[in-house]
């Protein structure tokens, strides 16, 4: 039986991230990484093969190289089974290893919704899967009528990539909410993001539920539960993952309410020897501790740093998800962080809004100027930022970042009107019109008003 000190399971972002933070921490320690796919492929650059990189082996992270960088050792094999007492995994290939500490890191996977006809041929789900993905681009090149299924960010990149690929394809989106990114943005930004796709031809529609898949062996249609019919010779489902809580299950770990293997706040499960992490993991809300079913990729990384830090001496703490997320449209960038002003009405906030827009360069007349806004959502009570959305310059796929960070520290509209923003000309808006300052200014004197 092979012996290791760490063994973790999966090698995308969380399981990377774990162990290269396990390797940091625990420089003695021997630590094998064992992934059931020969090839992983970025998740969040997915969409991107279609219509920018154009082929999923230019998508791939090289987990291989930063293990052997790292003295980490891999196994490309199938984890199938924990044996919690002898502390060992058994793999499909009939190979038993032994673990002092064990990191989970087997993800997700997409949500294949029971619809009428979902099992026809040419319906896709989005798998991490380079053939898989590979299939999707040989068959959009025969495609004339697309039908993706959901307009989360995962339905509208893949429908500007597909756009990118093949400017003749028919795009319908069918979207069950009254907005796209509606998860992520208030309404006037979801808006922004509608404009995007309409103006790439992209046809969204809002309001509209799946009711069955048309077809014999292939797919033919979509109809939908307002009786419209959608032609159809692809479709792609874009309607959002579960974790994969297989072996966590058989192996007797508790799962939690979202479905996830349940964690402390240290990541352990309720084996103290055996962490999980990543899309796998069970979440809670970082604003009020309730079950949380956000999975990204920031998050993945972040509860890793936590998972890989504390395998030997847990320290670390996950104070809970905030939800940090950006995209690119039609070449806006949108990003949001923590609540949205209606999520937070929703929880009981009572809240005060703050926004400010400005050119990103300064003077405005600077190669590159473009609109950047930002909106900022404080708790009335004591100026606390919960959330921001940001859109326009590409730069905001930085500055959301910032926010994230202004949230996760409670920082007041006060100290984010008054904080020490960098400026420059030919890299932000000028320091007198810098959005992030004055959207919380803009909140702090609406407070003040309203006090008065
Ligand atoms: C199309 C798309 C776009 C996205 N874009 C973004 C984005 O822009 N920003 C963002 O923050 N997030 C994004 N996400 C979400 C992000 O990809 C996930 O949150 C992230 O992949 C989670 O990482 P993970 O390591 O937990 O899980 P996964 O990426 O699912 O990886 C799990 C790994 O474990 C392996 N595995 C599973 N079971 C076993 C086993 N039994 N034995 C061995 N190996 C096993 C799998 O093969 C896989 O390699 C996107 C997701 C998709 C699908």
């Amino acid at each position: 039986m092979l012996n290791y000190d760490v063994i973790v399971i999966g090698a995308s972002a969380a399981g990377a991230t774990a162990a290269l933070t396990a390797r940091k921490h625990y420089p003695q320690k021997s630590i094998l990484m064992v992934r059931d796919v020969k090839n992983v492929p970025i998740p969040c650059g997915i969409p991107y093969i279609y219509g920018t990189v154009h082929d999923p082996m230019k998508n791939l992270i090289p987990v291989d190289k930063m293990m052997s960088d790292n003295n980490i050792d891999v196994a490309v094999d199938k984890v199938v089974g924990i044996n919690r007492e002898s502390k060992s995994v058994s793999t499909l290939s009939g190979q038993e290893m032994h673990y002092q500490k064990l990191l989970i890191a087997t993800g997700s996977k997409p949500i294949v919704p029971p619809f009428p006809g979902v099992k026809l041929e040419n319906v896709y789900a989005i798998y991490k899967d380079t053939d898989y993905l590979a299939k999707i681009d040989s068959q959009l090149d025969k495609t004339k009528n697309l039908v993706i299924i959901g307009c989360g960010f995962i339905g509208a990149e893949m429908a500007e990539e597909c756009r990118k690929k093949n400017p003749e394809l028919n795009i319908n989106v069918v979207e069950m909410q009254d907005h796209c990114l509606k998860l992520v943005y208030d309404n006037e930004y979801c808006e922004l993001a509608e404009k995007a796709l309409a103006d790439q031809n992209i046809n969204l529609l809002l309001n509209e539920k799946v009711e069955s898949i048309l077809g014999d062996d292939k797919v033919k249609g979509v109809k939908l539960a307002s009786n419209k019919e959608l032609p159809a010779d692809m479709v792609i489902l874009g309607i959002g993952c579960y974790a994969n809580t297989e072996l966590a299950s058989a192996a007797g770990l508790k799962i939690g309410p979202t479905k996830g293997i349940w964690v402390n706040r240290y990541m352990q499960t309720i084996d103290k020897d055996i962490y999980a992490c990543g899309d796998c993991a069970e979440k809670v809300s970082f604003f009020d501790r309730q079950p949380s079913g956000l999975k990204l990729a920031s998050i993945a990384t972040m509860e890793a740093r936590i998972a890989g830090a504390n395998l030997f001496d847990p320290r670390r703490v996950n104070h809970g998800v905030v939800g940090c997320f950006s995209t690119s449209l039609n070449k806006k960038a949108f990003a949001a962080a923590g609540l949205t002003a209606q999520q937070a009405t929703e929880k009981g906030y009572s809240i005060i809004v703050g926004e400010s827009e400005s050119v990103n360069r300064h003077p405005g007349l600077m190669p590159g100027a473009e609109l950047l806004k930002v909106k900022l959502i404080f708790d009335a009570g004591n100026g606390v930022i919960i959330g921001g959305q940001a859109y326009g310059a590409s730069s905001v796929g930085e500055l959301i970042n910032a926010i994230s960070a202004f949230i996760s520290k409670q920082m007041t509209a006060e100290e984010i009107a008054t904080f020490q923003a960098g400026t420059h000309p030919a890299l932000t808006a000028s320091p007198i019109a810098y959005q992030l300052v004055n959207a919380a200014e803009s909140a702090v004197i609406k407070n003040r008003n309203a006090r008065l």
